[in-house]
Formats: structure tokens, sequence, C-alpha cells
């Protein structure tokens, strides 16, 4: 079959854009090939393996988990379901801990790591940061080591209950774009969501905010001086978050995402 007659098939089920992303990452394509190349033959065999995966996506699974791969900050990511699909909102977290950390050799904590985005990206493009990665899940952790590897750089894995446990060691900066949606509201969610992605990844309790309290509380115990923490929140969750750091932290400042929202809050440890 030729791309150019898979694309209107693919396109007509699942849209152009979805069908975009689904051929290119089934086939291993980049964008300019996808478009230049729409005559080349590919097998029957992969054609159908293509089609299936629309059917898939149309009846509501992740495109990400589908075809298994997704980009974060000019990364690619392996994900698949029991992690939280990476979403473009949490650079902005990543952005303020790359300003922060910068070519310093800080050592950096990132708490409910998922598929390890947030932590990877940060080694990444830190290259003199020693960073940490946290989760309960192991599978989390076994998908965020194959994601260290697919990119190249050094991290440390610990296994951890952080709302019971509080984890060794001490640091200059935790991250965490912890669950924070309030447990009745999931059930409103997007069935993509809800029926797709780890409830353990997206449940932050009654109000939304377990996670935010739980480190905010144990935050200054694995610190160091002048250290400091930063969360991704949910789009009402800015003024809350900030009252919770009031006690130990100050500076404490409030970074919009690309949408205009209020989606990260940053703080440093009083002395
Ligand atoms: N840190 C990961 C991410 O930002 C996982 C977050 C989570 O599971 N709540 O995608």
């Amino acid at each position: 079959m030729v791309i150019k007659d898979l694309k209107k098939e693919i396109s007509s089920l699942i849209g152009d854009r979805d069908g975009q992303l689904l051929i290119t990452g089934a086939l291993n394509m980049s964008v300019t090939d996808y478009i230049l190349k729409d005559r080349n033959e590919i097998s029957n065999e992969k054609a159908i393996e293509i089609k299936e995966c629309a059917k898939r996506i149309l009846s509501g699974e992740p495109l990400q988990y589908v075809v298994g791969m997704t980009e974060f900050m000019s990364l690619k990511f392996h994900v698949e379901e029991g992690v939280l699909i990476p979403r473009p909102d949490t650079e902005t977290l990543v952005e303020k801990a790359i300003e922060v950390i910068g070519d310093k050799a800080l050592s950096v904590l990132d708490i409910g790591t998922g598929s390890g985005c947030v932590a990877i990206s940060i080694a990444n493009y830190c290259k003199n940061a020693n960073v940490y990665s946290l989760d309960i899940s192991d599978k989390a952790i076994s998908i965020a080591k194959d994601n260290a590897i697919r990119n190249n750089v050094k991290i440390n894995f610990i296994e951890c209950n952080i709302l019971e446990e509080v984890p060794k060691g001490s640091y200059d900066l935790i991250v965490s774009n912890p669950p924070y949606i309030p447990s009745e509201v999931i059930e409103g969610l997007d069935s993509n969501v809800k029926d797709y992605e780890p409830r353990l990844a997206l449940d932050g309790g009654y109000d939304g905010l377990d996670f935010y309290k739980r480190i905010t509380d144990i935050a200054p115990s694995i610190l160091n001086k002048e250290g400091a923490l930063v969360y991704e929140v949910g789009h009402d969750q800015a003024q809350d978050v900030k009252k919770l750091m009031e006690k130990d932290f100050k500076n404490i400042s409030i970074i919009k995402d690309l949408c205009g929202i209020n989606r990260v809050v940053y703080g440093i440890k009083k002395p």
C-alpha cells in the first residue's frame, strides 16, 4: 500500500493531526518524510497494524499509549498504561527548575516521577545536576529507568511512598508534579483520561491537596540551607499551595503556563 492512501484512510478515522502522529510514530518516520515521501510503499501487514491502532484511538485509548511514545521538552519518552502521559503544562515546571539549577552541581529530587519526564529533562538540560527520582510505583520506576537509558542520562531511583515515608538524603531542589485532582472530580474527567491513565497519578485526595500538604511538611527536613521547592499545581490551586508554603518558605512566586494559567509555585526554604 502507498503511504498516501493509508494517510487518507487513517485521517478519515482519527483526523489529520492524530493520523500524522500515529503514522510517523508507527513507521518511525520524520514529519518531513511523512509529507514528502508519501508515495513510498509500506507492507500490508504494517498497514493493517496501523489501522488497528487507529481503531484503538477511535475507541478512546490515548494516542500516546497506542504509539508507546510521546515528546516532552523536545525529548522522546516511552509511555504505557501505568504512567501519566506528560503534559505540555509540565514544561513550565521543568523550565523553572532548569532556570534555578543552571550549570550548578545541585542535587535535585523529583517526587512522583511517573514516566521520568521531569527528572530526565532536568538531567538532560542541567548536565551538572545530580538527579533523584522517587515514585511509589515499581512499574513507573521501571519505565522511568528505561527512559533515562533512552535519553542517555544518569538518574538515581528511589521507590518510596511519600505519604508515609520520608526519603533519605538532602537536596538543594525538590520538584514535583504530584497527583492533584480532587477525588470526586476524577469521575467527571474525559474517558480517555479516567479509563486509561493511572488513578494513582491523578488522585490528590478530597481537596486535591494531599500531596502538597505532605511534601510541604517534610520538605524542610530534607532540603539543604536555602534549598527550594517547586510544584506544578492544578488550574485553581496556586493560592492554596502558596498558603501551605508560607510557614517554611520565603520569596514565594507563582508562574503562569503558556495558556496564562497559574501553573507553578516556587519558594525558598526559610533559615
Ligand atoms: N512527573 C510525572 C509527570 O509530570 C508524573 C506526574 C504524576 O504521575 N502525577 O508527568
